[in-house]
Order: C-alpha cells, then sequence, then structure tokens
C-alpha cells in the first residue's frame, strides 16, 4: 500500500514538473511571437506567392544548410513539388500546405518557421528542443498550378483534396507516396476557409478553425484521432490568449476522398487547420503569424509530451464553424420597393476579383440578403432604424475634370448625394478602379434603383434627406469622418 502510494506520489510529481516544464517552454513560444516581426519572410508580402517565389526561397534554406530539399513529384504543368526536411528527432512530424491553390496562409507562416528555426538568438533553447525531438517533413504549396492561377483545383480541375482515394492527381500520389515513405506519427493538413465563418452562432470571427478528421462513418475515436484532438486543444489553448473566442471547430462527417480522413485511417494523427477571417485582415497577414504560433506551440507540446494532459471532452466546448456572416449587415434599414415603404435587413457581400496576373485581388460588394436573420452577423454593421436606403445620382464633368478631383472632393460630392460620375466627353473604362471614391458610369440614369439580391451595393443611407453613410460597391463610408480609402469601386 505504501509503495503504491509512493509510486503514484512520484508518478504525480513527476506529471507536475513535466507540466511547469512545458509551460516554461509555452511560455518561450510567447516571446517568440512577440519577436515574430523578425522571422517574417519579407519576401512574402501578399497572400498571392507563387511557385517561383517558393522555389528560391527553398534554395535559399537549402544553401544554409538548414532543411534537405528533395523534389518528390512534379504538378501537371510540371511544377515542382518540394519535401522538405528538417529536424533530427524521434518525432516524425509531417506537414502539407495549399492542396488548395487559393489558400495560402500557412505557407507563408511554413516560411516564417524556416526564418526562425534558422535564427540566432535568444530563442535557441526553443529551436533545439524542437528540432531535437521532430524531425519535420513539409510539402509546401502542394498545389503549384492552382497557386498560379489563383484557384482551388489543379490543372486537370480536380479537388486534391478529395483525390486521396482514386489519386488521379500527380499532386496527390505525391503527397501519399511520401507518407506511405516516412510514416508520420502526427500530419497537418494546412487550408483555409471563407472569410465568412464565424466561431459559433455570435459576431466572431472563425479565425482559425480545426479538425481531427473521423476515419469511418460512425467517427470512432482511437488513440491515433486522439492524439490529434488532444493538440488541436493545446493549440486552441494558446491561441485563446491572442484571438479569444475566435476558433472554431469544423463539421467531422466522415469523407474517404479527403486526405486527413484518410491519413487518420493510416495511423498518422492528422490535425486539418483551417484559416478563415479576421476583422480588417483581407490579406491574411496576421492570421499568418497566427498559424506561425500555433504550429510552434503545437510542436513544443509533441516535443514535450505535454498533449496528453488534455482532456478530450474539452473539445466539445469549441464552437462549431458556422457560415454566418456578413461583410457588412444593415439592420433595419427603411428601404421603398414596389410602392411600399418598409423596415427590414440588409446583408452585403464581397466576392473577389482576379487580377489578370493573378497577383492581386479586387472586390465585388453585392447585397445577398434582404429580410429577417436571426444570429447572424457582419464584419461591419450598421444600425440603420433612423435611416432610409436612397440611390445615389450621378455627376457629369468632363474627364480632366474627374481626373483632377482629389479623394476630400469626391467625399464632398458623395455627402452632397452623389455616387458616380458621367464624363460628359468620352466613355469611361469599366470594371474594378482603385484608388477612387465615386464609381464611373456611362449610363445615362443609376440603374440601382433600391435594394435587389444580387444587384451591387451602391448606395446612400440618409436620416432626415441628409446622406450620413455611403456603402460603396459593399465597403461602409461613415460621411461624418474625413475616411477616404475604400479598396475599389467600380466602372459600369
Ligand atoms: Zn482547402
Amino acid at each position: 500500500m505504501i509503495r503504491s502510494t509512493s509510486f503514484l506520489l512520484c508518478a504525480l510529481l513527476l506529471t507536475m514538473f513535466q507540466v511547469a516544464l512545458g509551460q516554461v517552454n509555452l511560455k518561450n513560444v510567447d516571446l517568440a511571437w512577440d519577436h515574430y516581426d523578425r522571422y517574417r519572410e519579407p519576401i512574402i508580402q501578399n497572400r498571392f506567392l507563387k511557385h517561383s517565389d517558393l522555389v528560391s526561397l527553398i534554395k535559399k534554406h537549402a544553401t544554409s544548410g538548414l532543411l534537405i530539399s528533395k523534389e518528390i513529384g512534379q504538378s501537371v504543368n510540371g511544377r515542382s513539388i518540394n519535401h522538405l526536411m528538417l529536424g533530427t528527432g524521434k518525432t516524425k512530424v509531417l506537414l502539407w500546405s495549399q492542396m488548395h491553390g487559393d489558400e495560402s496562409t500557412a505557407t507563408m507562416a511554413l516560411f516564417d518557421l524556416f526564418n526562425f528555426f534558422h535564427a540566432d538568438d535568444e530563442h535557441n533553447d526553443l529551436r533545439k528542443l524542437i528540432l531535437g525531438s521532430l524531425e519535420l517533413h513539409i510539402v509546401p504549396m502542394l498545389n503549384p498550378d492552382g497557386a498560379q492561377q489563383w484557384k482551388r483545383r489543379n490543372d486537370l480541375e480536380i479537388d486534391i483534396n478529395r483525390d486521396a482515394r482514386m489519386l488521379v492527381t500527380p499532386e496527390g500520389r505525391a503527397l501519399m507516396s511520401l507518407a506511405k515513405k516516412i510514416q508520420p506519427v502526427i500530419g497537418f493538413n494546412l487550408h483555409d476557409q471563407s472569410t465568412l465563418y464565424a466561431a459559433g452562432r455570435n459576431d466572431n470571427t472563425a479565425t482559425l478553425s480545426f479538425l481531427a478528421p473521423a476515419y469511418d462513418y460512425p467517427k470512432s475515436m482511437n488513440e491515433v484521432r486522439k492524439r490529434a484532438t488532444q493538440l488541436i486543444l493545446t493549440m486552441n489553448e494558446a491561441l485563446q490568449t491572442k484571438v479569444p473566442g475566435k476558433i472554431a471547430k469544423y463539421d467531422d462527417a466522415f469523407d474517404p476522398r479527403c486526405f486527413g480522413d484518410t491519413f487518420q485511417g493510416m495511423g498518422i494523427s492528422t490535425i486539418l487547420i483551417e484559416s478563415g477571417g479576421f476583422y480588417a485582415d483581407p490579406e491574411k497577414q496576421y492570421i499568418r503569424k497566427l498559424n506561425f504560433y500555433a504550429l510552434l506551440n503545437a510542436f513544443v507540446s509533441i516535443a514535450e509530451k505535454t498533449y496528453v494532459n488534455q482532456n478530450l471532452a474539452d473539445y466539445e466546448k469549441i464552437p462549431e464553424n458556422s457560415r454566418s456572416l456578413f461583410d457588412v449587415l444593415i439592420k433595419n434599414v427603411s428601404i421603398s420597393k414596389e410602392g411600399i415603404q418598409f423596415r427590414t435587413n440588409l446583408g452585403i457581400v464581397r466576392s473577389q476579383i482576379k487580377s489578370p496576373d493573378y497577383g492581386s485581388m479586387s472586390y465585388n460588394g453585392r447585397i445577398e440578403e434582404l429580410g429577417d436573420v436571426e444570429l447572424t452577423h457582419g464584419y461591419d454593421e450598421i444600425e440603420a432604424s433612423s435611416l432610409t436606403l436612397i440611390p445615389g445620382n450621378i455627376k457629369l464633368m468632363r474627364k480632366s475634370e474627374w481626373e483632377a478631383l482629389s479623394p476630400l472632393q469626391e467625399l464632398e460630392l458623395i455627402r452632397a448625394g452623389y455616387l458616380f460620375v458621367k464624363w460628359t466627353d468620352g466613355t469611361s473604362p469599366s470594371g474594378p478602379l482603385k484608388a477612387r471614391l465615386l464609381n464611373l458610369t456611362n449610363r445615362e440614369t443609376n440603374t440601382i434603383q433600391t435594394a435587389s439580391i444580387g444587384q451591387q451595393a451602391q448606395f446612400l443611407l440618409s436620416r432626415d434627406g441628409k446622406p450620413v453613410y455611403a456603402v460603396l460597391n459593399g465597403y461602409v463610408l461613415d460621411l461624418t469622418k474625413d475616411v477616404t480609402d475604400v479598396p475599389n469601386v467600380f466602372g459600369y
């Protein structure tokens, strides 16, 4: 009895010591977060990085000796798929990013992590711990053809993450044969999701969403899936200190076509991370930093096996991902339509328009919802109980006069009720228009007279006949303020 008590006491003390040790290292991860700007890869300025950028960065890190790079296959269009290796530890961890070409947030973070591992500063203990305990295998940008044209699917127009079973795509085959060859203990499947997901039915964005995919239809739990779930709980705990309430969990319906579900069944504890949205972060640069932080936390936890202390029941407490956000939600606005004046809510969503070189994005704001909404929110919300939706007017002027307008002069015209300019001496261009506030039109009259589903969100909100907000291409301008930056308006 005494023997078993003292044994239990020793075990307890050991656990407490391990937990305490873990906490010290997780604090170190927090310091690395504070120093993130040192490691942020400066070549990657936005989310539209291409395979050629990636190849030169890999070359830099291979030349420095940080990692070993091997080509494990080629995309449909002959772009290399690269397997990067670093670390000398015993636990094999496989990470792959951007199997959907237009989902690059984690790819950016992986290159920040390489810079972190390459640096020589007060975080050397952290580096030593991770690289001494883990053998990291990384495939960044699994779908380089998709990235080139900023599209989800590969050049066979097949979704690589629905190809785990048929393996028709060379990209999917490369990933599957690598996983079979190295047989990692843990896998990270790194994606992006729509920015319109909320974490639960509230106004918290689902900034990062997680899933420990099921490996069968009944969604059974085994040791493999349990480890993935515990690692999610570890990352969630850390992330709550940075973005409280903004972490969600993904639907766990089994889909044998997906790599995560298949790998889980192959004995690889697989974690899906989906980068979603965050207020005023359309380029996802803050979410990139959160990826860096989440992965560092996971690496430390794997190195120290602290994740085993996580209680599986806590997974239920993570709110579900729900598509319940608009870019703009205008509540209780008075609208006149079909001869009837009524108050309702109006939801706006901005879709993305790729530039011809697939290197940047313009936005097209449209009305997606009219009517009652419940547990639905907006990145921007306007309580419009005292406001009326009115159409904007068209200002006639010569092209040279339009060119000479300053942003504040444009704002003054909007305050006077104008949303469009029509040139009197020529045809104006159509499509996205950057660095301007007023739209251009070649029409004689404004066709946007009221709010209709699918219609461009270009109108004014007035109080007692005076415009107080402008909605320009789905962006809200508070006309009581001298704010003049709208990413783009439109030419019609
Ligand atoms: Zn994806």
